[in-house]
């Protein structure tokens, strides 16, 4: 069986706990790997070195930092195919799923070649007399990262590629459930010549995450989770002092009206509830159908949702593969088991899918789509992070956009409709971080940011983009005066602009 150890100071290191996790096949339920867990002095090991790092890494020059850099975005490129099998085999989502989370994450590596430009410092000359004030940007030293099952490169790549070309180290304790990317992607680094003890990977459970949260040699704290976990780092890491964002879990609404074009939005409520197993923070898993459009919507939802092809990963006819444990498929399959007794109707019922054969023991479900879903449902008012679409009705635009506005969480939402006046109105009423219009998954660009408001999102700042960049770094005012022989004299009066 293979194992996965932690990387540390430039090196795969093995686990000395003497405790390791299992990482399963999804589709065929075997268990394929195991992984080491880091105890507390492991994880101060990888602080340890990610702080000698640290001496050296921070007065890089720029140009030092962005030709690793580039070099890193070359191997990642020439390495996509091989990263998007270690997903597949430990996650279960499919191949050409398993890419595109390549990609994205690939973009905020592009995003941090161009770091010297984010970086650019603020003067203002003369603001008195032969007196300039210069803002600059500074690293904040030793940073960890803790990251969810289920984008296993692409929420890592959220994180340190900005991070290092900051001028930080970089702890990275990734999910213990699928481990195996997060490592590749540090070997990658290493190869692309990113020195020793910057990017580190410690494997574990809540033990090393617990001796992050607290270790004194570590600065900030990013967190993507389920929401209980994101508050808990959230409250710890900041108890210790240290500057955190923690992101957590989602029910992404859809707010259809009933000009919208029905087919485009039925295309795009299942491909976004359904993509990835509903397995994405950004997945839509409530649809709201405003006016008379309810049933028709279903019916069409229904229609393709029947179509789409279930089965192993590495199949390039799969279109949805299965869940990531079995655990967590009987939790999904218990929502849709309970949801007819809470007054929702079951239109499809993914809980009796036959596995494809060979495959008998993975973790498997159809997909299920609930109408008329209540409200106070567990269905619609739990994060169930599986293949399951719940659809509620609204009678007007302002009952839906209350309906959204009520929800604890506020990662993405998306209004589908052909009135500019209304997707507007949407846009700045809405209580939600990433809003799409005519675009269910508005996961933003690299250049932008992304996260979410209320329950999604604890902390100030969100990843990648600007805040990214304000977040992995401080701010410095320099004020300088050079003195000319003829301002001598003493002058106890405060300093005023002269
Ligand atoms: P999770 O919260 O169970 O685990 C996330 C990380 O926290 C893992 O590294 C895990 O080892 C660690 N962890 C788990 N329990 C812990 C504990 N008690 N103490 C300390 N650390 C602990 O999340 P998951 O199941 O891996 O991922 C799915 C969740 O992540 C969903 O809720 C999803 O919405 C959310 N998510 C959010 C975003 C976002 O951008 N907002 C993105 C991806 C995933």
């Amino acid at each position: 069986m293979k194992t996965v150890h932690h990387w540390i100071d430039g090196k795969s290191v093995e686990g000395t706990s003497g405790t390791y996790g299992p990482v399963t096949d999804p589709a065929t339920g075997a268990v394929t790997t195991r992984v080491a867990f880091a105890s507390a002095e492991e994880v101060d090991a990888a602080v340890a070195a990610a702080k000698a790092a640290y001496a050296t890494w921070r007065t890089s020059s720029l140009a030092t930092r962005t030709g690793v850099l580039f070099r890193y975005r070359a191997l990642l490129d020439a390495h996509r195919e091989e990263l998007a099998r270690l997903i597949t085999a430990e996650h279960g989502k499919v191949h050409s799923d398993a890419l595109g989370e390549v990609a994205r994450g690939l973009e905020i590596v592009e995003l941090a070649c161009g770091i010297p430009t984010q970086l650019k410092g603020e003067l203002s000359t003369q603001v008195a007399s032969r007196v300039d004030v210069a803002a600059i940007r500074q690293p904040l030293g030793v940073v960890a990262g803790i990251t969810p099952f289920n984008f296993p490169a692409m929420v890592p790549m959220w994180m340190f590629p900005l991070a290092v070309a900051c001028g930080n180290t970089f702890v990275l304790k990734p999910s213990e459930k699928d481990p195996s990317a997060a490592v590749r992607l540090a070997e990658l680094a290493a190869e692309a010549g990113l020195p020793d003890g910057v990017l580190n990977v410690v494997n574990g459970d809540r033990t090393a995450v617990d001796r992050l949260l607290e270790h004194p040699d570590v600065a900030a704290v990013s967190f993507v989770g389920s929401t209980p976990i994101a508050r808990h780092i959230h409250t710890t890491a900041s108890a210790h002092g240290k500057r955190v964002q923690a992101l957590g879990g989602a029910k992404n609404h859809m707010l259809v009206l009933p000009d919208a074009d029905l087919d485009a939005a039925a295309d795009a409520a299942v491909s976004a509830a359904y993509g990835s197993a509903g397995e994405r923070c950004m997945a839509i898993s409530a649809v709201v159908a405003v006016g008379g459009t309810g049933d028709e919507l279903v019916a069409k939802i229904r229609e393709r949702a029947e179509k789409v092809r279930i089965g192993p990963g590495d199949d390039p006819a799969s279109e949805m593969g299965p869940l990531i444990t079995r655990a967590h498929r009987d939790k999904v399959a218990s929502y849709v088991r309970g949801a007819a007794a809470q007054g929702a109707d079951v239109v499809l019922d993914g809980t009796g899918f036959t596995p494809p054969a060979g495959y008998e023991e993975g973790h498997w479900i159809g997909l299920s789509l609930l109408d008329n879903v209540p409200t106070d449902a567990d269905a619609y008012r739990d994060e169930i992070f599986g293949p399951v679409l719940c659809v509620l009705r609204a009678a007007t635009y302002e009952e839906g956009v209350a309906l959204i506005n009520a929800s604890p969480w506020g990662n993405g939402t998306a209004i589908f409709t052909r009135d500019g006046g209304a997707a507007r109105r949407f846009q700045l009423e809405v209580e939600a971080g990433m809003v799409g219009v005519n675009v269910p998954i508005p996961v933003p660009v690299g250049y932008h940011s992304f996260g979410g408001w209320k329950h999604s999102l604890f902390g100030d700042l969100h990843v990648y983009g600007n805040d990214g960049v304000h977040f992995y770094t401080r701010g410095k005012v320099v004020t300088t005066r050079w003195p000319d022989p003829a301002d001598a004299g003493v002058d106890l009066g405060f300093p005023s602009h002269k």
